[in-house]
């Protein structure tokens, strides 16, 4: 992997929140976006101090340029983390239209410090066992399971995204 002379500056910058963020309350972890136009937008773990199991350095970083720039799609933005995204926030940056992930530490390296998610990875794979934490389709006549597809469909005003 080659990351110019500007990424290296960006990772760098989230390894500093990261490792700033454990001596304010936080988890280890920290990321930025940045934009094409070069606008930083910081993120940090706060999923303790928040107590917001979604509150990941990757997530809270692209809630943070999303609202900043007043848009749902980051598309041509770059995402650099401390640490390899989880699925959580793999799937946060396929939302976001994230262009580019780049991240320093890896899983193996986070679980080694404690943060094993290996067996979230696990979960999505196929045929793997989901007693971790079984999700039923549930699927009854009396439950109009398509009455907000219908709603949303007959929306003048919606945004599609
Ligand atoms: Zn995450």
């Amino acid at each position: 992997m080659s990351v110019h002379t500007n990424g290296q500056d960006y990772l760098s910058m989230a390894i500093n929140l990261a490792t700033e963020n454990v001596h304010n309350a936080g988890g280890p972890f920290g990321a930025v976006v940045v934009t094409p136009d070069g606008q930083v937008f910081e993120g940090v773990n706060r999923v303790t101090a928040s107590n917001d199991p979604s509150a990941h350095a990757e997530v809270v970083a692209i809630r943070t340029a999303a609202a900043a720039l007043e848009n749902f799609d980051l598309s041509g933005c770059v995402l650099y983390t401390s640490c390899e995204p989880c699925p959580m926030c793999l799937a946060t940056s396929l939302w976001a239209r994230i262009s580019k992930v780049y991240y320093a530490a890896d899983r193996h390296d986070a679980a080694k410090a404690g943060f094993d998610d290996a067996v979230f990875y696990e979960y999505f794979e196929e045929n793997s066992n989901r007693a971790l934490m079984p999700v039923q389709h549930f699927r009854d006549e009396a439950v109009e399971h398509l009455k907000p597809f219908e709603a949303w469909d007959h929306m003048d005003t919606r945004i599609d995204y």
